[in-house]
């Protein structure tokens, strides 16, 4: 039986919903509905029934009593007529996790503002999405990926989901939108944009186009993708995604977008392009190949698993890998971009302290609930996770002779899990890496994955062809990635990140047993001045320029509105800023793994090769 949902704008100006669930044939000990406490791709509890402002029931025009259970629970009176739930809900979240509403636009996520019915969880959805009257919304079009039931493309009415858990798996974007289509792999494609944009239609949709095939001939075509969305919101500054099995959303800025005569793709479209990948690689990993415990989830409580680092942290490296081999990158800007993320994951001091497995497991406490201390103490599952990936391909890759990669791996990942359904138990990545390679590798991910050491980068690259070199910061935020540019390289360290925020700039993070943490400088702190002279995030790379290891000075700042006088003695800088270049002298063995790792493709490759050849030429 199917269960009907609706959904309205109450009042956009105070940013409310009208949301209605009828159930046809009611629990006869009374229906009992339920609003997620999490969205699957983001693991912290937001409670959305937070958001629930009113709600009532009805049957046949009569009141029906609701009792909450829990935090996020209801139960209606048993009723034997068709009960009808109608919830008011507050929407000011922007985030791709989120629910908004204003008079320029409605963005939901089906987590946000559908409870569920507990107990037709696997019955089929349909969903009324109501045009509002108001004058602001003449021009507005619905984007989703969810099946039209009685709709026009792009329009209001009636849509319809095969369960309640895709019916939350279809974010809506409702508003003035850009929108472009494009075929990729025989599967429509379309990407809806909402905000103020000028960006060239054709070109992103080329570039899309371009990737999507890549990725569709990578792993092959989900039997049951039919369709794909990216809903795109592109604000002046902003950065995020979220996962769909037919769609993603991503917020990134608007000059991340390509204009009009563009040429070669740049860092800002670099950006745009890494995400896009990054969500539609998750079509296949997360989406379809999942843990165990996911499959299981029904979003009531934490589910906790120390696989995050295959999905996000494979995920990551693939998203940058396969803009690679689509072409629609160089070589040289791969390197850049994988010198950045050793970067990253070279500077934090949590890399000794937590293991990528806990990292995962602790997601919803740690990962996502940074504080102060996050650098110190935490490890990113996706950053590190994805230099796990790359010492796990190049390990593969000279260990079988060429015979067997990541891409393999991730080939029996896709067959074993992807498309049966069945969700990845704990060690089954573990399990599927060892039996296709034939390879023992159980201390690789003990050290790897549960450990804490360094990863051995250095010397796999070297048999690849490629040097990895570190030198020290030019500047406290200098990225990596880069051969150092002409200015000299700082020589001392600070030991603290400084921002400014509202025309203050305050010491965010202190690392631990660094200069900064030494003299006695704790997070929240604002810089004051440094041997006399201010201080602030915009001047500190000079103010550092010109000092030596050892050089002592005095350091004032403001703790709360008590003025500190401290003393900072400067260490040595390190040489923590990584950048990676291929090695000409490297022997040929190494130059022809090289050049398997970064062009070669299970299928399809010279295909593309050959279309990428077509396209620029016409
Ligand atoms: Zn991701």
């Amino acid at each position: 039986m199917t269960v009907r949902y609706r959904i309205a704008v109450s009042e956009a100006d105070a940013h409310l919903y009208e949301v209605q669930v009828t159930i046809d044939e009611p629990d006869a000990s009374g229906a009992r509905i339920a609003m997620p406490a999490w969205i699957p791709g983001s693991y912290l509890i937001r409670d959305y029934s937070r958001n629930v402002v009113s709600i009532r029931a009805e049957a046949d025009g009569v009141g029906v009593a609701l009792e909450k259970l829990d935090k996020r629970t209801w139960r209606a009176a048993p009723v034997s007529r068709p009960l009808t739930i109608t919830a008011e809900i507050f929407a000011w979240d922007e985030s791709v996790r989120g629910a908004h509403l204003d008079r320029r636009h409605a963005y939901f996520n089906g987590t946000c503002v559908f409870p569920v019915v507990i107990g037709r969880e696997t019955e089929p959805c349909e969903l009324e999405v109501v045009r509002p009257d108001a004058g602001y919304a003449r021009g507005w079009r619905v984007a989703t990926a969810m099946r039209r039931k009685h709709a026009e493309p792009y329009g209001f009415g009636t849509y319809e989901a095969a369960s309640y858990e895709e019916l939350i798996d279809h974010p809506f974007e409702i508003g003035e939108l850009t929108i472009g289509e494009f075929d990729a792999g025989g599967v429509p494609h379309a990407i809806a944009i909402r905000g103020r944009v000028e960006a060239d239609m054709g070109r992103l949709c080329r570039d899309l186009e371009q990737l999507c095939t890549t990725q569709l001939g990578f792993l092959g075509r989900p039997d049951d993708l039919d369709r794909y969305l990216f809903l795109l919101n592109a604000p002046a500054s902003g950065y995020g995604g979220l996962e769909h099995r037919w769609s993603s959303s991503l917020v990134t800025s608007r000059d991340n977008l390509p204009r009009r005569g563009q040429g070669r793709v740049d860092e800002n479209y670099r950006t745009f392009l890494g995400l896009a990948s990054h969500e539609y690689f998750h079509l296949w990993n997360v989406k379809r190949i999942r843990p165990q415990v996911f499959a299981s989830s029904d979003l009531a409580e934490e589910a906790y698993t120390e696989l995050l680092w295959v999905f996000e942290g494979i995920t990551s490296y693939y998203d940058d890998l396969l803009l690679l081999r689509s072409g629609l990158i160089t070589a040289d800007d791969y390197f850049e971009l994988l010198g950045r993320t050793i970067t990253r994951v070279q500077r934090g001091a949590g890399r000794s302290r937590q293991s990528v497995a806990d990292s995962s497991f602790d997601a919803w406490i740690k990962f996502y609930k940074p504080d102060a201390n996050a650098s110190n103490a935490i490890v990113s599952y996706y950053a590190k996770g994805a230099l796990i990936a790359l010492c796990l391909d190049l390990k593969l890759r000279v260990e079988t002779d060429g015979r067997v990669s990541l891409d393999d791996v991730m080939h029996a990942c896709w067959e074993r899990y992807g498309q049966s359904g069945e969700g990845m138990p704990e060690r089954g990545f573990e399990a599927i890496a060892a039996e296709v390679s034939g390879l023992d590798l159980d201390d690789f991910f003990d050290a790897t994955v549960r450990g804490t050491g360094e990863l051995p980068l250095e010397t796999l690259l070297a048999q690849h062809g490629v040097v990895l070199n570190r030198r020290r910061p030019a500047t406290l935020t200098d990225r990596g990635g880069k051969a150092g540019g002409e200015e000299a390289p700082l020589a001392v360290r600070l030991g603290a990140t400084l921002v400014r925020s509202n025309d203050v700039s305050e010491f965010v993070a202190v690392d631990n047993g660094g200069p900064a943490e030494r003299a006695g400088v704790a997070p929240g702190d604002q810089a004051v001045a440094l041997a006399g002279l201010r201080l602030d995030a915009d001047n500190v790379d000079r103010r550092l320029r010109h000092l030596a290891p050892g050089d002592s000075m005095a350091l004032h700042v403001f703790r709360d509105d008590e003025l500190l006088a401290l003393e900072i003695e400067f260490d040595e800088a390190r040489e923590d800023v990584a950048w990676l270049a291929p090695d000409d002298a490297a022997g040929d063995d190494a130059k022809a793994r090289r050049g398997a790792w970064l062009e070669q493709h299970n299928d399809g490759g010279d295909e593309a090769a050959e279309s990428r050849d077509a396209r620029q030429s016409g």
